[in-house]
C-alpha cells in the first residue's frame, strides 16, 4: 500500500494531520486514522498539502501509511 491509498484527516483538538484509507474517507463521519486516533475532517490526500506537506503530520501514521 502506498501513500496515495491514503487520504489526509485532521484531529482539531492536537492539529494533527493522519492518514485515513481511501476507502472509509468516502463514508461519513466519524472517520478512524491507520494509527487509531479519531479524525474531524478529511481533507484532499494524505500525500499532499494537508497530509505528509503539513506542518504536523502523525509519526505514527507516516509510518504506518508507508509501509
Ligand atoms: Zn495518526
Amino acid at each position: 500500500m502506498s501513500s496515495s491509498d491514503h487520504a489526509a484527516g485532521r484531529n482539531q483538538s492536537t492539529g494533527l494531520a493522519h492518514a485515513v484509507l481511501a476507502e472509509t474517507a468516502d463514508l461519513p463521519a466519524p472517520w478512524a486514522a491507520v494509527c487509531g486516533a479519531s479524525v474531524d475532517v478529511v481533507q484532499g490526500k494524505w500525500s499532499g498539502p494537508r497530509g505528509l506537506g503539513s506542518s504536523s503530520p502523525c509519526p505514527e501514521c507516516r509510518r504506518l501509511a508507508e509501509s
